[in-house]
């Protein structure tokens, strides 16, 4: 059976497409089939692997029409590696979801038919606590957290996880915590330290021991349509994520 993991964070810019798309082709890398699901609106992961968000039909399509996902699955430049892709269209669904009835299961039932194709379903949110994301929740097995390592990190992460709650009681029992990656890390600030101490001291045993560093080469991997250890495979961002695919296997 493949498991689900959701890349969830509702503050926008702290490195949640960058982790589905890295962490992604890692397991790609290592000879599984993966499968990315861009559920966002701005189709950062779909652009991200060089493919269009111009697309016919999308992940759209399958959360508000009646399309199978595998027919919104391309196969992406490199081996073992999948993308449902977005569109803009994505946007109206934060209005369009809630209207429709089990409107938060939408997206679990469309991976039904898929998820046991791919060792492992990567779900890159919106940045928002919005339909879109609660429907990664209730799809996913796991949650992969990315926090930003500056300051105002904290912040929101209460919400986060009262959301995870809720999810969990209300809609989806299985749901756990894979955990909380740090990213954008500066090891040569004393800023970036202090909130990588303080994010562990808050949730003992939940952060990633793998942390990822602010490096020029992740975050210029995107504008080439590559992940990172396709772009530099030996850059420190490549070794960090290939670091994290293990943690991740690891923790099960
Ligand atoms: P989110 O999906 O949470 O909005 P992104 O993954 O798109 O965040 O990251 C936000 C920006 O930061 C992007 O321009 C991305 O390329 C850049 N970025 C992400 N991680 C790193 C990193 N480790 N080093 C350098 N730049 C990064
Ligand atoms: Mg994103």
């Amino acid at each position: 059976m493949g498991t689900v993991y959701a890349i969830a964070n509702q503050k926008g810019g702290v490195g949640k497409t960058t982790t589905a798309v890295n962490l992604a082709a890692c397991i790609a890398e290592a000879g599984y089939d993966a499968l990315l699901v861009d559920i966002d609106p701005q189709c950062n992961a779909t652009i991200g692997l060089g493919l269009s968000k111009d697309a016919e039909m999308t992940v759209y399509d399958v959360i508000l029409g009646d399309v199978p996902l595998s027919e919104v699955v391309d196969r992406t430049a490199i081996e073992h590696l999948w993308l449902a892709r977005a569109g803009p269209d994505l946007a109206g669904a934060t209005v369009e979801l809630p209207r429709m009835s089990g409107s938060e299961t939408r997206l679990r039932e469309a991976l039904n038919g898929v998820r046991d194709r791919y060792a492992f379903t990567l779900l890159d949110c919106p940045p928002s606590l919005g339909p879109l994301t609660v429907n990664a929740l209730v799809a996913a097995d796991r949650v992969i957290v990315p926090v930003q390592a500056e300051y105002f990190a904290l912040e929101g992460l209460a919400g986060l996880l009262e959301t995870l709650s809720l999810v969990q009681r209300e809609l989806n029992p299985r749901l756990t915590i894979a955990g909380m990656l740090l990213t954008m890390h500066d090891g040569r600030t004393r800023l970036a330290q202090d909130v990588e101490r303080e994010v562990r001291e808050h949730f003992p045993e939940l952060v990633f021991d793998t942390v990822i560093p602010r490096n020029v080469r992740v975050g210029e991997a995107p504008s080439f349509g590559k992940p990172v250890i396709h772009h530099d495979p030996h850059c420190a961002g490549s070794d960090a994520y290939f670091e994290l695919a293990k943690e991740v296997a690891a923790r099960g």
